[in-house]
């Protein structure tokens, strides 16, 4: 059973392609040693391991200690050093890292094997006193913390304490005496809080090491990243155990993180961060604020043309951009590690398309490596330049990650959590953040620090979201504790509004205006590389001109449902709407229609005339009556006064319609069977609308959809009427030739999907309303959904939210069925889906699998669907 896989210069196990087994980081190390780039030698710890540690019940597996010090051996004989040795130490970091990045969510534990002896061979090896003992305190302290739970603030304040008594502000300025007095005060630290004193064995050092990152897997903060990053399936991390090298030997030291493009808007142009005289996680946390890059060749030519070189070598290899991390020992680079880089959304369009322009990968992969998801950012308004240049920012920070927002400070993530619960919009405003942070962050509108670089945590975690952050708004000074900041002399609170800009950096006092995205350029190059490998056709769910108008400019094909029961809320259409449902009498009721029609022709006027011949597919009235009523007294009392009866009456009429459960009541299609006069007036409008369009030359393409069937009598019966009604309608308006007006059902009941070759008898086209359909086939009422699902998704009995994602499984099972019977009995049966469905990847991947005409969404998700079907197709 092999659970370990070396890195090296004499020997090497894994390769890239093995992330499932090594993690991401773990795959790479092994990738880049053997492509030639300078990696320090290590080991990785396969996740299964990580898997058998928890079956376990909590135990390092049996034999894997010995794996583990044969491959120090390996490292020993290829470093020349030895582990724990007096005189020449092997000194190794220990680095969790799962299949899928998962940035700050696991601790890494630096320096291991440095103890009361091998402290002094550092010492003697490396010529510097100081610098061997700074090396012992940071593992001193990073064991206590991850390993054993010390709370770092004891340790920190032990380090303010000494630095003071020495008169020094900096870390680096402390000398080697003030150093070793620190490492007596940590060691001290670490007895008081685990009764324990620090280990000196090395192996010792080395297990407990190991089996905190195997326990940093459950943490409570990992749970929660990869619940909110929908990240499932996975063994484990493995763990990587690697030779030190130090980029705090002095000023000819230093260590960097970066990015081959930019992250934030893919432009060409290596990008990144580095500090002197520093280890490894100082850039990240944000303690000191580093240097851009592009200053490196001030400092040294040579390594920053060396990185220009790996750069290229990396993407070469990759073909894709690299987030890269890498430490300078004495002027000499070694890398630590290399994954995809994390983008926005602007930044992966554009980085595709270059990569495509130089021929680095073909268009198909340009398209493939877009998330889908991710065009929502680019479809997200920004500032208004103009009212930008009025208001002029009070500070500007970096740019950590592009968007728009505006809102009310909060001062901590709980305190963005709970307000943004309460409907408010926040910018969560702190010095730094870390990865307990993420839920706040997560809920915040917008995130500012006035600390931390371009690849600080807050700038991470932000644009993997997409979400707008400002980092290291330097002038800010945050006071936590009286919520409030001040900034050049102005002073905000937890009630003033702010409006930060993430492409800019900048930080303006008050709301200022936004205006709509331009959709050209590296954008339109990919919609029209989309358009030319989709096979699905992508319509939208549209039930205004407005609404129509958008979605035809984001490229939609056709409305695929446009629901009218919102017609009939507007102004004092919803009286006329309540009399007809008040009416006893078929003639009152007829009355009632007749008020309603003007409108509701006037509506689909509108609607045809914007989608310009493009087909729309009208739903007739879905919802139960009784959502139309009023229910208190008091509204009660009106309308009984407007429709001049008694207020006792109106109270009666509501109480008769109440149903125990409306969903599955008097709704849909049964509305029609009982009343059929409504069916007739919304056909009635809709053929009179394409009849007035025609003659202003528009051409109109109406489909009559008829909801909720479960039966082919229902739909039998409707269509018959609807087919009725156009035929009158021609004959009353005179026209003559054929009207191409097809009628169709929604497949949403499961009934109407297992009968599907009897119901397509009578139907021209099927759209599964996959909302429903859902509903009615998990049994979960969508509306009540939240007060278990969560739990579901969290013991995993559920993947995804069902409503969010179609459940392939059991409702794809549906829908795959209905298909194939409705084209049994017809061949060319067109079939799409509206719902919630038809704008989310996944979904659309499926319906592209079983071979769907459409899909239909909402008119902001047209531009992710072309993308995403296209995927589906490549
Ligand atoms: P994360 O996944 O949080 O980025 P890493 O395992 O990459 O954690 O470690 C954090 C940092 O620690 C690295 O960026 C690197 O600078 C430093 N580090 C890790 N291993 C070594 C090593 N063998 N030698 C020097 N620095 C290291
Ligand atoms: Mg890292
Ligand atoms: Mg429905």
């Amino acid at each position: 059973n092999k659970m370990v896989y070396s890195f090296g210069q004499t020997k090497t196990d894994g390769d890239g392609s093995m992330k499932e087994l090594l993690g991401g980081k773990g795959a790479n190390l092994a990738e880049m040693t053997t492509i030639g780039l300078p990696v320090p030698p290590g080991f990785t710890i396969t996740t299964e391991t990580c898997a058998g540690y928890y079956k376990e019940g909590r135990k390092l597996p049996k034999g894997l200690m010995d794996q583990v010090r044969d491959a120090m051996a390996r490292m020993e004989k290829e470093t020349g050093k030895k582990f724990g040795d007096a005189k020449n130490p092997l000194l190794v970091s220990v680095r969790s890292g799962a299949k899928v990045s998962m940035p700050g969510m696991m601790d890494t534990v630096l320096n291991l094997g440095l103890n009361d002896t091998s402290v002094d061979g550092l010492h003697d090896a490396s010529g510097s006193a100081r610098f061997a003992l700074d090396a012992y305190r940071r593992l001193i302290n990073m064991f206590g913390d991850v390993v054993m739970g010390v709370d770092h603030e004891h340790y920190e304040a032990e380090f303010d304490r000494i630095k003071a008594k020495y008169g020094v502000k900096n870390d680096t300025d402390l000398n080697a005496e003030g150093m070793g007095e620190l490492v007596e005060a940590y060691k001290k630290i670490y007895r008081k809080y685990t009764g324990k004193d620090f280990p000196q064995d090395p192996y010792a050092q080395l297990e407990a090491g190991i089996e905190a990152v195997f326990k940093s897997w459950m943490t409570t903060r990992a749970i929660r990243y990869r619940q909110i990053n929908e990240i499932t399936g996975l063994a484990g991390t493995a763990v990587n155990i690697q030779a030190m090298v130090f980029g705090n030997m002095g000023e000819d030291c230093g260590t960097g993180v970066a990015f081959t493009r930019n992250p934030s808007t893919g432009e060409n142009k290596f990008y990144g961060e580095f500090l002197i005289n520093a280890q490894g996680e100082d850039v990240v946390a944000g303690i000191r604020t580093p240097q851009p890059v592009s200053e490196m060749p001030k400092w040294n030519k040579a390594i920053h043309k060396q990185l220009l070189e790996i750069k290229d070598i990396l993407e070469q290899h990759y073909t894709d951009m690299q987030d890269i991390e890498f430490t300078i020992e004495t002027d000499k680079l070694f890398m630590l590690q290399t994954r995809n880089g994390k983008r926005t959304g602007a930044a992966a369009v554009k980085i595709a398309c270059d990569m495509v322009k130089e021929k680095l990968i073909p268009e198909k992969t340009g398209v493939k490596r877009i998330p889908a998801n991710d065009l929502t950012q680019l479809l997200l308004p920004s500032f208004d330049p103009a009212a930008k240049k009025k208001a002029a920012p009070i500070t500007t920070g970096l740019p950590a990650s592009p968007g728009a927002s505006v809102g009310k400070l909060a001062f901590t993530a709980e305190e963005a959590v709970d307000r943004s619960h309460e409907g408010e919009l926040v910018i969560l405003c702190r010095k730094e953040t870390s990865p307990e942070d993420v839920d706040g962050m997560h809920s915040a509108a917008g995130i500012l620090t006035s600390t931390g670089g371009m690849t600080s945590h807050a700038a991470v975690v932000a644009r993997g979201w997409g979400k707008c952050c400002v980092a290291g708004a330097g002038e800010i000074h945050i006071d936590e504790k009286r919520k409030k900041i001040t900034v050049n002399g102005k002073t905000l609170g937890a009630n003033d509004l702010v409006s930060i800009d993430g492409s800019t950096g900048e930080v303006f006092v008050g709301e200022i205006d936004t205006i709509e995205p331009k959709l050209s350029g590296d954008f339109a190059k990919v919609m029209k590389w989309a358009d030319k490998y989709r096979t699905l056709k992508i319509r939208t769910n549209a039930d205004t001109p407005a609404d129509a108008q958008r979605a035809r400019d984001f490229g939609a094909q056709g409305i695929g449902l446009c629901r009218t029961e919102h017609m009939f809320f507007e102004g004092e259409r919803i009286t006329a709407m309540r009399e007809m449902i008040l009416a006893e009498t078929k003639p009152a009721r007829e009355a009632a229609l007749a008020k309603l029609l003007p409108y509701q022709r006037k509506d689909f006027e509108g609607i045809f005339t914007a989608m310009k011949g493009l087909p729309v597919t009208v739903r007739l009235l879905d919802p139960p009556l009784h959502e139309f009523l009023p229910h208190d007294a008091k509204s009660q009392g009106e309308l009984a006064k407007i429709l001049g009866v008694k207020p006792a009456k109106v109270k009666q009429r509501v109480a008769q319609l109440h149903e125990m459960n409306p969903m599955l009541g008097h709704r849909g299609c049964r509305l029609s069977v009982t009343y059929p006069e409504i069916l007739v007036m919304q056909v009635t409008a809709i053929v009179e609308a394409a009849i007035n369009c025609a003659k202003k030359k528009i051409k109109a393409v109406p489909e009559i959809m008829i909801p909720l069937v479960g039966t082919d009598k229902e739909l039998e019966i409707l269509r018959d009427l609807a087919e009725k009604t156009i035929a009158d309608v021609k004959a009353a308006k005179k026209v003559k030739g054929k009207l191409a007006i097809s009628i169709g059902t929604m497949i949403e009941i499961p009934r109407a999907a297992l009968t599907a070759d009897a119901v397509g008898q009578h139907a021209d086209f099927f759209s599964f309303g996959t909302n429903d359909l859902t509903q009615l086939t998990f049994g979960y009422s969508r509306d009540d959904v939240n007060t278990f699902l969560p739990h579901y998704i969290q013991q995993e009995i559920l993947e995804k939210d069902p409503f969010q994602s179609l459940d392939a499984t059991g409702v794809g099972q549906l829908v795959e069925t209905g298909v194939a019977k409705g084209r049994s009995v017809k061949k060319d049966l067109k079939v799409g889906i509206c719902g919630e469905h038809g704008g989310d990847p996944a979904s659309i991947a499926f319906c592209h699998k079983v071979g769907l005409d459409y899909v239909s969404c909402s008119p902001f998700r047209v531009p992710i669907a072309r993308l995403a079907a296209a995927q589906a197709a490549l």
